[in-house]
């Protein structure tokens, strides 16, 4: 049998989100455990949500839990390019092969048409999918269009009836009836391959033997055997982990709860205690101990111990266990160590130090000002609120459209934070004192502090956004309607 090898292959389209790290987890035990190697790729084909800023906080994150990888980006290896947008004229030559030999076809079909398809398709009940209309077309009329410069995809053939049999590691035998699988997209009309033909063609040429991946996959798995096939290329072994959850047991969301794994880092979780945290998503170690170390996990590892029940994602276990390690793994020397590195990470206390320094007599004057920069989610009551003489409502409003437009800044700096927040009080037609109010009380907890968007700028997005969200949720939260009318309402602004 060949070396056993893993991979992960996040998509940079947002923060590095605990899932990446779930999969990535056990995806590296299982690769260590059979003495394998664990891969990184990055699958950025999807050019209007992929950042560079994206794939290195991902990767940064990776790195500070300790889920290094043996070959990939930044590590190198005989596979590479890895990062997909940098492998495109290798996808280009094997579609290619699939149009020659007729399992793939160009399809010339406008948006339009394919959205009266779906639509008539939904009508009659039916499952939405490709009709195969430009399956019909024959070798000079392709040719024609192509070379009148139609624009236009290339998807693969897929079969109309029967069934795919395929075994996943954790549930056995799945059938999905080919009836079910659409001809799926492989090249897109911008000349970028689509996630799936990208995937297959990338985990046979870096030799992968086990996709360990999410479970939200399971139904593409039909699309990638066919290719396998296609190419006569060996099928991986495929194992589709169970989702993480929030504790009322919906998917885990960034809507409920913090997912970015930054928010962990700068709320001063240990990485080894989040890695530990993890590794209890749906798995055990065979002695029922719950604190263990990444290496005990990997040389304990067996993938049929995880149970496919939704594992829940529970801060307050996370506490817990977080607590544990800090008492348990900790010298006293070491505990202040570690906290003064996380304290003064990215340079926080210099950064402090001159909003701080001309409010202050005396050096024990500082904590009080500077608590705020050390804090998590600072308390705050509907009470304090009440100063702008501003509906609850409309607090409400502000701090959520504030929220959205500090999601979407590129760069996280104070000039970038007060024009983005500046411009928005402009477009609320609210007087920017009043505006700035509630960010100022969420942010800071009291009525006196440092300017709001100096602390924004030093906190960071992730601390920013727990606490917009604490002070939303403190002026009675956002429901379902809410929500509705705030979206139109951000939109039209
Ligand atoms: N790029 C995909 C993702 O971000 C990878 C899925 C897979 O592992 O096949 O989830």
């Amino acid at each position: 049998m060949s070396t056993i090898k893993t991979r992960i292959a996040p998509s940079p389209t947002g923060d590095p989100h605990v899932g990446t790290a779930y999969i990535a987890l056990f995806n590296r035990c299982f690769a260590h455990q059979h003495g394998g190697k664990f891969l990184l790729r990055i699958e950025d084909t999807d050019q209007q949500r992929s950042t560079l800023k994206s794939e290195r906080g991902i990767l940064d994150a990776l790195n500070w839990l300790g889920l290094t990888w043996d070959e990939g980006l930044g590590v190198g290896g005989d596979n590479g390019p890895y990062r997909q947008s940098e492998r495109v004229e290798l996808y280009r030559q094997h579609a290619n092969f699939l149009l020659d030999k007729g399992l793939a076809f160009p399809c010339f079909c406008s948006t339009q048409r394919l959205d009266e398809l779906r639509k008539a398709q939904m009508a009659a009940r039916q499952t939405p999918g490709y009709d195969g209309h430009c399956l019909s077309l024959s070798q000079a009329e392709r040719k024609r269009k192509m070379q009148s410069g139609q624009p236009y995809v290339i998807r693969m053939v897929v079969p109309k009836q029967g069934e795919c049999h395929f075994t996943d590691l954790l549930r056995g035998e799945v059938t999905i009836n080919w009836a079910q699988v659409d001809m799926q997209v492989l090249m897109k009309s911008d000349g970028l391959p689509t996630y799936h033909f990208a995937n297959v063609v990338d985990d046979h040429l870096m030799a992968i033997t086990h996709v360990i991946r999410g479970e939200e996959w399971i139904n593409s798995v039909p699309k990638h055997i066919l290719l396998y096939q296609y190419f006569d290329w060996d099928a991986p072994e495929f194992c589709h982990m169970p989702l993480l959850r929030n504790p009322d047991k919906s998917k885990l969301s960034k809507r409920k709860n913090p997912t970015s794994i930054n928010f962990y880092r700068d709320m001063g979780y240990l990485p080894e205690a989040i890695v530990n945290y993890l590794g209890l998503m749906g798995w055990s170690m065979p002695n029922g101990e719950e604190k263990f170390a990444l290496s005990e996990m990997a040389s304990a590892f067996d993938i049929k111990r995880v149970s496919l029940g939704g594992p829940t994602f529970d801060a307050e276990k996370l506490d817990w266990l977080n607590g544990r390690y800090l008492r348990e793994n900790l010298s006293d020397e070491q505990f202040a160590l570690r906290y003064l590195q996380w304290a003064n990470s990215d340079d926080r206390l210099g950064r402090v130090a001159p909003l701080i320094k001309p409010r202050v007599e005396k050096f024990s004057d500082v904590i009080g000002l500077a608590s705020q920069f050390l804090d998590g989610i600072v308390p705050v009551d509907a009470a304090q609120f009440k100063h702008n003489k501003l509906s609850a409502e409309q607090n409400i409003r502000i701090l959520q459209f504030s929220l959205w437009r500090l999601e979407h800044l590129d760069t996280w700096n104070r000039d970038l934070i007060e024009k983005s927040l500046l411009d928005l009080s402009e477009q609320m037609n609210l007087k920017v004192r009043d505006f700035l109010f509630p960010l100022f009380v969420s942010i800071s907890g009291s009525a006196v502090s440092t300017s709001v968007l100096d602390s924004l700028s030093i906190l960071g997005l992730d601390i920013s956004r727990a606490r917009i969200r604490h002070g939303v949720e403190v002026l009675g939260g956002i429901s379902k309607k809410l929500a509705k009318t705030l979206e139109k309402e951000f939109r039209a602004l």
